[in-house]
C-alpha cells in the first residue's frame, strides 16, 4: 500500500517580491513532475518575458469584476496596487495526484485558509510555506538587479515586504532563501511530508 499515491497537496508559498520564489519554482520543476502552478488572474501589465496564461492570466478590470461576480475566485486581493485573484478551478489538480502550489501574498493566504475550512477534503491537504531572504539588503538587491520595475515599483514592493516579513509565524513553514537549490530541496521535503499527516489520508486508502 501506498499512502502517496491518492491525491496531491496544496502548498501556499508567500515571500515577499524578489525573495527568489521564481527560481525556487523553476528548479522544482527540473526535480519533480506532479507539480502544478496555479495561475492566478491579475490585472497587473505583463512584466520582462512574462507570458499569458503561464505566469498570470493578464485580464482587465472589467474581466476580473466578472470572475469576482460568478464567484470563479477562492480568493483575491489588491497587491501593490493591483487585483490578483486564485480560480477555484486550479485546485482540482490535487484530485489527479497532482501538487498544487499557490503563490499568494499573506492576505490571500489567510482568506485560502478560512475559506477552505468548510471543506475537509481541501483544508486537510493545505499546507503554508514562508520564504523569507537573507536579509533586507538582500532583497534590495535582488529587487534592483530584475531590471522590470521602476524605482516606485520597488520602493512600495520593500515597503509591502516588511509587513509581510513580520507575519511568518501565521505558517507552517519556514525556509531562509540563501540559495535557491537548497530552498527547493526543502520544499521538496516539505511537500512529501504533507503526504503522510493523518488528517491528509482517506479511509479509502484502505479499501
Ligand atoms: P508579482 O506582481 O510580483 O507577480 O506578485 C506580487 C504579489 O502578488 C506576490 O506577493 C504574489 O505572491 C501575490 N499574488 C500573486 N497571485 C496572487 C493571487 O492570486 N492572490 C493573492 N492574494 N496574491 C497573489
Amino acid at each position: 500500500m501506498n499512502l502517496e499515491q491518492s491525491f496531491g497537496v496544496i502548498v501556499i508559498i508567500s515571500g515577499p517580491s524578489g525573495v527568489g520564489k521564481t527560481t525556487i519554482y523553476n528548479t522544482l520543476r527540473a526535480f519533480r513532475q506532479k507539480l502544478h502552478f496555479s495561475v492566478s488572474c491579475t490585472t497587473r501589465a505583463r512584466r520582462g518575458d512574462e507570458v499569458d496564461g503561464m505566469a498570470y492570466h493578464f485580464i482587465d478590470n472589467e474581466e476580473f469584476e466578472k470572475h469576482i461576480q460568478n464567484h470563479d475566485f477562492l480568493e483575491c486581493a489588491n497587491v501593490h496596487g493591483f487585483y490578483y485573484g486564485t480560480l477555484k478551478s486550479e485546485l482540482d489538480y490535487i484530485k489527479n495526484g497532482e501538487n498544487v502550489l499557490l503563490d499568494i501574498d499573506v492576505q490571500g493566504m489567510q482568506r485560502t485558509q478560512k475559506e477552505l475550512k468548510s471543506d475537509p477534503f481541501f483544508f486537510s491537504r493545505l499546507v503554508t510555506v514562508f520564504i523569507m531572504p537573507p536579509s533586507m539588503k538582500e532583497l534590495e538587491r535582488r529587487l534592483r538587479g530584475r531590471k522590470t520595475d521602476s524605482e516606485e515599483a520597488i520602493q512600495r514592493r520593500l515597503a509591502n515586504a516588511k509587513g509581510e516579513m513580520e507575519r511568518w509565524r501565521e505558517y507552517d513553514y519556514l525556509l531562509i532563501n540563501e540559495d535557491s537549490t537548497a530552498s527547493a530541496e526543502a520544499l521538496m521535503k516539505i511537500i512529501d511530508a504533507a503526504h503522510f499527516r493523518t488528517q491528509a489520508i482517506t479511509l479509502e486508502t484502505w479499501k
